[in-house]
């Protein structure tokens, strides 16, 4: 069993329109926008990052925002819901607040005793809202939205999967206990993690297979400290029998990824060198950083990507 993986780095999703993007995750939920850059293999399609103040791991949303994208099909095989730690208390004050912003999808819901408010961002992706009491984690706050309300980063992520047999060894292979199990839906949670340690699978055993598309989770990323812990989890994997991919260099973090049993891209990501490699944590998310073997591309993309705040 690996003791690398320390819960939740960041999750990675599609979306069709860059700046509704950016108003919802910076504007309505109130996180800091932490990196402006572009999808390295396809460099005229943003990259964006949404975090805490430094986008710790464990915090970080990011999106692929293509233009005028489809919209995906929700199904078996991806990740339905992706779960944010808000305090005690707060929900009736999200509640509110996303019905004044049209936000779709409002449910209150209790999940292992937790109390949650569900949404949909406006893409149609599934989060969720869980009240939870002792999470220590830093908030970033704003005018609208302060310490008692803001979000923690992630609590937890939520998969569908027609069989979770094969994915629930994987999971305890790579660290995680299994915590619980309530209808439907197993929980499993890794200790010392991020604070976005728990990841639940929901067995949905007639349920189509997803399409991705505008409103699809794209990636799951799982967070080592270094690159070496990196190494010793990718060695480990490649004996287990996973095909993984080589490091790859992310600028803000080194990757590797591999397809899962039942269809989810999982990513492990290492916590350095962090996104303040390259701006200044006062600035973080406000120019367009390109990656070094794109830079020559910057004036035809910065005349071609669509225009977001700063
Ligand atoms: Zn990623």
């Amino acid at each position: 069993m690996l003791t690398q993986i320390k819960g939740l780095h960041h999750m990675t999703s599609l979306a069709a329109d860059a700046r509704e993007n950016n108003a919802f995750f910076t504007e309505v939920l109130g996180l800091r926008r932490v990196k402006k850059t572009v999808n390295f293999d396809a460099p005229d399609v943003y990259h964006l990052y949404y975090g805490d103040e430094v986008g710790t791991p464990g915090s970080v949303m990011t999106y692929f925002p293509f233009p005028n994208m489809m919209r995906g099909r929700h199904g078996a095989g991806e990740i339905g819901e992706t779960v944010f730690s808000v305090p005690a208390g707060s929900l009736d004050f999200w509640a509110d607040r996303l019905q004044h912003y049209n936000v779709h999808g409002l449910e209150k819901e209790d999940v292992f005793g937790e109390k949650r408010l569900r949404f949909q961002n406006p893409d149609g992706e599934g989060f969720a809202l869980a009240e939870i009491s002792d999470d220590p984690r830093a908030q970033w706050t704003t005018d609208a939205i302060g310490t008692d309300h803001a979000i923690r980063g992630f609590h937890s992520a939520g998969m569908r999967l027609q069989d979770t047999g094969a994915m629930s060894e994987l999971l305890g292979f790579m660290g995680y206990q299994h915590v619980d199990t309530k209808d439907n839906v197993a929980r499993f949670a890794v200790e010392d993690g991020t604070g976005a340690n728990t990841i639940d699978l929901h067995s949905v055993p007639g349920a189509s297979m997803a399409q991705q598309g505008a409103g699809s989770v794209h990636h799951i990323a799982f967070s080592v400290e270094d690159r070496a812990a990196q190494l010793d989890v990718r060695k480990a994997l490649l004996d287990t029998g996973y095909a993984v991919t080589p490091v790859i260099d992310r600028d803000y973090f080194w990757a590797i990824y591999f397809r899962t049993p039942g269809g989810v891209l999982f990513e492990i990501a290492t916590n350095e060198p962090g996104f303040n490699r390259d701006e200044d944590t006062a600035h973080l998310g406000q120019a367009l950083k390109l990656p070094k073997q794109h830079e020559h591309l910057r004036q035809s993309l910065e005349a071609r990507l669509q225009p977001i705040p700063a």
